[in-house]
């Protein structure tokens, strides 16, 4: 019988771990890479999986950084990327950064020389009926006629925009003596209880300082090519705000009215707030505050916020041009959409954010379609990483955790790792230093993660 092969558009990082993993299990793939006939905005080289900035993977250390973490479990998966990366290496302290082109060569080499792996230099503008199973990955730079399509399949009104991103904190990091719980007039609002909001609060001198600050920090400049895209008056960043008037943000997302200090009775200058960002009620994001302020200088300013002193961030702030889906809204559990679940999305256009997390999302693509092609019993579930992983746990976030309505791309972190959950072996004490904690937690993630592997092989046998 002949299997139709899985077509993969994009061989950018997540496209390539993708066609890795599928052709691995046996499964025949056409691989969809419009370069170099067709160049994007950032991409020098005609290599499948290129690096288009930093020649960084970040943090190696498995047991203490949720991103050395990823790089763990995404070994223990046979990931192409790792080893790829692991075998470039070139000295950078405690991260994992790569040669380049040594890296790309590597992985094009590889997937070109597969026999289950088919190259395509083609540009692919429309989505032909007969392809039974797809997987995008076309990345941030998704050509605009394939933009249009992937529009057209999820009937979104827009993918491509800059985009505002404001940090996100982890709420254990919080001083509750100086923060507190209040929506602003107390209203409770749909499915809210008044006390929805963590507000920081500022006095005059506090918030004077503030502005200086921000006015002075260093920024980041936009590349040529994203210079002729206007802000969204809607979403200005502080900065902006703060150089149009020093009192601008006290009339938008700083402003004190409907807020009382419990501590003092009274209301206060200016208020920071910030919104629950994710379904575990783990990570805070802060109202309103995106920015192009450098990332050293967002770390340093924000934390001279009263109540966020010793703020650990799980994402900070930025924006730059960017192609997602609203994936919460559109996908179901294994990265198919809903609607037509025939095409499965993966990489950065899920909104996950980074070279790491974007290869993990491919990985996880791959499996997923492995499963299905092989498995006619195909259940969601059983073949889901458990979240207590890294794999899992930015799956879940993605695909369900976030809320749709105000969903931003996503770095992986801690703060996406349930402490407790019924269905791990391991729960985490509340009461552990935090460098215990993180040892734990990813302890736990490679312990679940094997049980899961066994599952996942069994599944496909
Ligand atoms: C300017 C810029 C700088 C960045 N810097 C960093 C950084 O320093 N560190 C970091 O971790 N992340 C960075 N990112 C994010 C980074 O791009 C992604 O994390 C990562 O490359 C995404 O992987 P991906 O596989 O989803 O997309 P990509 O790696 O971009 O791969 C997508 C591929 O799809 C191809 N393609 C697009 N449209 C079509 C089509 N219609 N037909 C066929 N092929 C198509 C593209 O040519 C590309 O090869 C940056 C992003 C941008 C835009």
């Amino acid at each position: 019988m002949k299997i139709n092969p899985i077509h993969i558009i994009g061989g950018g990082l997540a496209g390539s771990e993708a066609a890795w993993q599928l052709a691995e299990s046996g499964i025949h793939v056409v691989l969809h890479e419009m370069r170099p006939n067709r160049n994007t905005q950032a991409h020098k080289s005609s290599n499948l999986a290129e690096l288009v900035c930093s020649n960084s993977f970040r943090s190696d250390d498995t047991y203490f950084n949720a991103v050395g973490l990823l790089h763990e479990e995404m070994r223990r998966l046979n990931s192409l990327i790792m080893l790829s990366a692991d075998s470039n290496k070139v000295p950078a302290g405690g991260a994992l950064a790569v040669d380049r082109d040594d890296f790309s060569q590597q992985v094009s080499k590889t997937l070109i020389n597969h026999p289950m792996v088919t190259l395509d230099y083609n540009e692919i503008t429309t989505l032909p009926d007969d392809w039974e199973q797809v997987i995008i990955a076309t990345g941030p730079l998704t050509s605009p006629a394939l933009t249009d399509e992937i529009i057209k399949l999820t009937g979104e009104k827009n993918l491509a925009f800059f985009d505002a991103i404001a940090p996100i904190i982890q709420i254990n990091s919080i001083d509750f003596d100086i923060a507190w719980y209040q929506s602003r007039y107390d209203k409770a609002g749909p499915g809210g209880n008044g006390k929805d909001y963590i507000n920081c609060p500022l006095s005059k001198e506090q918030f004077e300082g503030f502005i200086d600050n921000l006015i002075q920090g260093d920024k980041v400049d936009f590349k040529d090519w994203e210079k002729s895209t206007p802000y969204f008056e809607g979403c200005l960043p502080i900065e902006v705000m703060a150089e149009r008037g020093r009192e601008t943000l006290r009339f938008g997302p700083m402003k004190p009215i409907g807020l009382t200090n419990p501590n003092t009775g009274k209301r206060s200058h200016a208020v920071v707030q910030l919104r629950q960002d994710n379904a575990l009620g783990t990570l805070y994001n802060m109202v309103g505050f995106q920015t192009k302020l450098k990332y050293g200088a967002q770390e340093t300013i924000f934390r001279t916020i009263p109540g966020l002193n010793n703020a650990e961030f799980s994402r900070l702030g930025g924006i730059h041009r960017n192609t997602f889906i609203n994936s919460p809204r559109l996908l179901d559990s294994t990265l198919r959409l809903k609607k037509s679940p025939r095409f499965r999305f993966a990489g950065q256009i899920t909104g996950v954010e980074g070279y790491v997390e974007s290869s993990a999302i491919g990985l996880l693509a791959g499996k997923f379609a492995a499963a299905e092609k092989l498995n006619k019993s195909f259940d969601l579930k059983s073949i889901r990483p458990p979240e207590t992983t890294a794999h899992g746990a930015l799956l879940s976030y993605i695909t369900e955790g976030a809320k749709a309505e105000t969903f931003q791309p996503m770095n992986i972190n801690f703060g996406l790792l349930p402490a407790a959950n019924e269905n791990s072996l391991t729960n985490i004490p509340k009461k552990l230093r935090k460098k215990e904690k993180r040892k734990l937690i990813s302890e736990r993630a490679l312990f679940d993660l094997g049980l899961w592997k066994t599952t996942y092989q069994n599944f496909l046998n």
